[in-house]
């Protein structure tokens, strides 16, 4: 879906995305029991820690500069493909909440796409937030809490 306005070539040389700090850690994609499960069977060892809600979390291991990559994370990009999770699928976005409205937000930390015309990412928004919004009222636990400062793109009632 993102391929429209985010190429994979950037997202390869950048991965910022992938990578968290203890700060950002809320930014972990969280995981669904169906994936979970395929997830353990193909790459053992990998540790799913489950939060609230039916959905999971990866255990992040943080290394001495602080950061912890995603366990799916290769050289080549994301180990899963086109089965990545919903926040990942949709990243530099984000639905978030706030009352009861559900929000599509755009991240700052995605320089590349923060650095496209406004009217592109409005278009890109306008053509594709019912489709987000759908799955996310799916996974109301993929909702975060609205941040202030983020931007908004488009808005609809939960
Ligand atoms: S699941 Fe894939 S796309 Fe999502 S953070 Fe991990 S490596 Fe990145």
């Amino acid at each position: 879906m993102l391929k429209e306005i985010l190429s994979g070539d950037s997202c390869a040389a950048c991965r910022v995305c992938c990578v968290f700090d203890r700060e950002d850690s809320w930014e972990m994609p969280l995981i669904s029991p169906e994936l979970a499960e395929e997830i353990k069977r193909e790459t053992p060892g990998v540790k799913i820690t489950r939060t609230a809600g039916k959905y999971g979390v990866f255990e992040a291991e943080y290394g001495e500069d602080g950061l912890a990559e995603c366990p799916m994370l290769t050289e080549k990009g994301c180990r899963l493909g086109e089965r990545k999770p919903f926040d990942c699928r949709i990243w530099p976005f984000r639905v978030m909440r706030k009352g009861n409205m559900l929000l599509l937000t755009l991240s700052p930390v995605c320089e590349t796409v923060s650095g496209l015309p406004v009217s592109k990412i409005s278009q890109f928004a306008a053509k594709n937030a019912d489709k987000i919004f759908e799955e996310a009222r799916k996974s109301p636990e993929t909702v975060k809490a609205y941040i202030d400062g983020y931007p908004v793109f488009a808005v609809r009632e939960v």
